[in-house]
């Protein structure tokens, strides 16, 4: 359609809209991807059929049966026409939605005595998804995958049976972002000398496709040859699915095992069990049980309305097209008063105008996320308040379609078993997880869309989430930073996966996630003994500090290595770094067991694999299990810091912090579940973060050489953290760590909790686990006090009470960045 021709539609369809469509009143209904909206003259047309005929049960005598089965035939055929499909090359069955045509297929295959691989494209919905759980192999493939199968690399598993049928299913459209796949895939793979001897079977998925563009399956040598469709997305009405089967594909539903009323023409049972499946019409012997006599009645009408209103699938297509991408430039014009992008958009636009060459268009959906001034992600469940309240009808979430989630928003499997680990579902409400939002905003249009839906949408979104008076930020009003400071950065950043083990260094310009137990994924793991349920420490197991796990987010796994004397010859052992594995393997990895950290009794959770268990006893000498102390526990499964002040601290207690960003008299009343004086820990001693300051690790190995001694590294602390300047820092500088009230690192703000005491673990070689006097005796000497002996500095991290911004949102720190220290 041109310009003039979409407008004219929308004239049409605004001017009708009322008489056609009275159940919308003011509502904005935007959800056409979920169902359409059925017609007024639709139900009328259905309700006159209905009452000026009598419809009986099929396959009967009577002439109500009579009534019915013929009527039937003649509505199968008008759909197949409506698909430009010959009958004598395809074949209609009727069933409950797609979903169930998809079942039907796999029932095929599953019966299929040699069973049956696999392949599915990763936009797949949901319900195309559940086939693998059937299949003897399955592989999910994205586009560049299908294109190297396509252009001749063997995706196929691995089979020694060559005649065994392989599956591959793909959505013509993403229900998600309405992304859409070429339709000549089917005709590429049987052109079989990609699989030579391989019989390969294409089912398409078009239940989104064909409810707004026409389905064209004229040519039966290159289509699919299994369809499936859902009519209510098409028509609105009636609840009813459909698949469509090329004829030369029909020997495949010979293995369907099951049988029913309605697809067997005798059935023996008793002293012999013998059944003839119907053989006449394919949707003969598929048709289980009484089919849904009036649904399918119902199509007739809604065939005829639907051609009385908007003419023709064509028609509908370039309307809708027209209508996203009118959406589409809308929402993606959307900035902030600072410049930033409202929407973050994953749907590409469609092109208004007929799809040219290659490029296939894309279906009217527009997918997409909001942030505000300060690219923090507004939740979908706080949208969907708003806009239920203000009528429109959307959908939010996961969409059924979780591998196209994934890609759009960048999810690695291994988060998403984090987040499902950590208690996400499908609709909860926390759905901003790790920094990154868990679903999605989908708005979708149908042929009664008009532009005025358009237009009140983007105005909403507009007026409730675009931000264009950027507040100012306010300055924080603590008192002054120390005033000759050197130049203070972050020079390392380390945690330590399993308690009293190596620690992880953390790589140059990874940005690492804090959370209010400390740096995430530090302290979570820990040895116990197997008899006493002790946690074990570097203090009595100097090896520990030779056992190197290490956060391998590619693989979603914790690895740990051995870097001792290679008698043990122990290989690499790893365990998932989600929460809760038993929800995605076997339910035997955990079992709860108590323990005890620090002379503190504590729940944990007991890995129950012999391979990781044994690694770590071979290691130590002592028959000890991995555990694991997972965040978010309560009770026994929870522990608090205990890091305080010390006397020898000369800190200013009574600081009043303010984030920057805070608009005055806004400021957000604390939670009441806040734990201001409570912090939480992991299986750390004392407090969440350890920082140390080299200018106080330089002094002491000073003092350490000019008693005869050798310089000590680092890494003996075991701090988080370590502050280094940049320019030369005046020697006064050193143990200034005391008298620190905060530090702020980047954007994120800490707190400090107070001196950390010391013990001869300070003592070990952390790359040898051999044992020295020192550090130990130059700290008794230079930095006891009341009895103790004291280096490094206990701290938290402040959550930020303002506006939210992508730092608080997901608040991380980086090597090298700034830090600012407060007095
Ligand atoms: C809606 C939809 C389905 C599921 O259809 P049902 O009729 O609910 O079974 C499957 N795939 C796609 C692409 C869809 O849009």
């Amino acid at each position: 359609m041109t310009d003039d021709g979409n407008t004219a539609y929308n004239s049409r369809i605004e001017a009708l809209r009322q008489d056609e469509f009275p159940m919308l009143r003011d509502e904005v209904y935007l959800d056409h991807a979920g169902t359409t909206l059925y017609a007024k003259s639709l139900v009328d047309k259905f309700a006159a059929d209905m009452t000026s005929n009598l419809f009986g049960n099929p396959h009967s005598a009577s002439s109500s049966s009579q009534t019915s089965t013929s009527r039937i035939e003649d509505i199968r055929l008008r759909v197949l026409q409506f698909f430009n499909a010959d009958p004598s090359e395809f074949d209609l069955v009727f069933v409950a939605n797609a979903t169930a045509g998809i079942k039907l297929v796999t029932e095929a295959f599953r019966g299929n005595p040699l069973g049956f691989d696999y392949l599915y494209h990763q936009a797949c919905h949901t319900s195309l998804i559940g086939v693998r759980e059937e299949a003897t192999n399955s592989l999910c493939l994205d586009d560049s995958a299908v294109q190297g199968w396509l252009g001749g690399t063997n995706p196929i598993l691995e089979s020694r049976h060559r005649d065994r049928p392989a599956l591959f299913a793909y959505p013509a459209q993403s229900n998600m972002d309405g992304s859409r796949l070429p339709l000549n895939w089917s005709d590429q793979l049987r052109k079989g000398a990609l699989t030579p001897g391989r019989p390969v079977f294409t089912l398409l998925d078009a239940a989104a496709f064909a409810a707004t563009s026409p389905l064209d399956l004229g040519d039966s040598e290159t289509a699919p040859d299994f369809t499936v469709l859902s009519f209510y997305k098409i028509f609105g009405f009636p609840d009813l699915g459909g698949l469509i089967v090329r004829r030369q594909a029909a020997p495949i539903f010979q293995s369907r095992r099951y049988f029913g009323g309605g697809t067997v023409d005798m059935v023996v049972c008793l002293r012999e069990q013998w059944h003839a499946p119907k053989t006449q019409a394919l949707h003969e012997s598929l048709e289980d049980g009484t089919l849904p006599v009036h649904s399918i009645i119902a199509l007739d009408s809604a065939l005829d309305v639907h051609r009385q209103l908007f003419k023709s699938m064509g028609d509908v297509s370039s309307h809708t097209s027209f209508l996203s991408q009118r959406l589409h430039n809308g929402l993606a014009a959307l900035r902030h008063g600072n410049g930033q992008p409202v929407c973050v958009m994953y749907s590409q636009p469609s092109l208004a105008s007929k799809a040219t060459g290659s490029h296939l268009g894309n279906g009217p959906v527009v997918a997409f996320n909001l942030q505000n001034h300060l690219e923090s992600w507004i939740s979908l469940v706080e949208f969907e308040k708003l806009a239920v309240l203000k009528k429109f009808h959307v959908r939010t979430g996961g969409l059924c379609n979780p591998g196209g989630i994934a890609h759009s928003l960048g999810l690695e499997p291994w988060e998403m078993k984090r987040n499902f680990s950590a208690g996400f579902r499908c609709g909860t409400d926390n759905d901003i997880m790790g920094g990154k939002p868990t679903g999605v905003i989908r708005v979708s249009f149908g042929a009664m869309s008009t532009l005025s839906d358009v237009h009140k949408f983007v105005a909403f979104v507009a007026e409730f989430y675009r931000t264009v008076d950027i507040p100012e930020p306010i300055l924080r009003s603590v008192s002054p930073v120390h005033p000759d400071l050197p130049d203070l950065v972050v020079e390392s950043i380390t945690v330590y996966p399993i308690k009293s083990c190596g620690g992880f260094r953390i790589p140059a310009r990874t940005t690492w996630e804090i959370r209010a137990e400390g740096l995430a994924w530090d302290r979570e793991w820990c040895l116990v003994h197997r008899g006493t349920g002790q946690a074990l420490s570097q203090k009595r197991h100097p090896r520990m500090a030779l056992i190197h796990p290490a956060i391998d987010f590619t693989s979603g796994q914790l690895r740990v290595s051995y870097r001792g004397p290679s008698e043990l010859g122990l290989a690499e052992i790893s365990v998932p770094l989600s929460a809760n594995p038993s929800l995605f393997q076997d339910n035997t990895t955990f079992k709860w067991m108590a323990s005890r950290v620090c002379g503190e009794e504590i729940s944990v959770q007991i890995y129950t694999s012999n391979e990781v268990n044994d690694f770590f006893s071979t290691v130590l000498g002592v028959p000890c299990a991995l555990a694991r102390f997972p965040p978010g526990g309560l009770g026994k499964n929870m522990r608090h810091a205990k890091a305080h002040l010390q006397k020898h601290q000369k800190v200013h207690k009574k600081i009043h912090y303010r984030m920057p960003c805070q608009f005055p008299g806004m400021e957000t009343p604390p939670d009441s579940d806040s734990e201001s004086e409570k912090q939480r820990i992991l299986l750390s001693n004392e407090s969440p973060i350890l920082a140390i300051n080299s200018s106080s690790l330089e002094a002491l190995n000073r003092q350490i050489i000019e008693q005869g001694g050798k310089a000590v590294s680092a890494e003996v602390f075991r701090a988080n953290i370590v502050i280094g300047s940049l320019t030369s820092s005046p020697q006064s500088f050193a143990y200034s760590e005391d008298h620190w009230s905060g530090l702020r690192i980047g954007q994120q703000e800490f707190k400090m909790l107070g001196s950390c005491r010391r013990c001869h673990m300070v003592c070990i070689d952390q790359e040898t686990a051999g044992k020295s006097e020192e550090p130990f005796i130059t700290l008794t000497k230079t930095r006891r006090f009341d009895g103790k002996v004291f280096f490094g500095t206990h701290m938290s991290h402040i959550p930020s009470s303002g506006i939210s911004t992508k730092d608080t949102q997901f608040p991380t720190i980086t090597i090298g960045e700034h830090v600012k220290v407060f007095q």
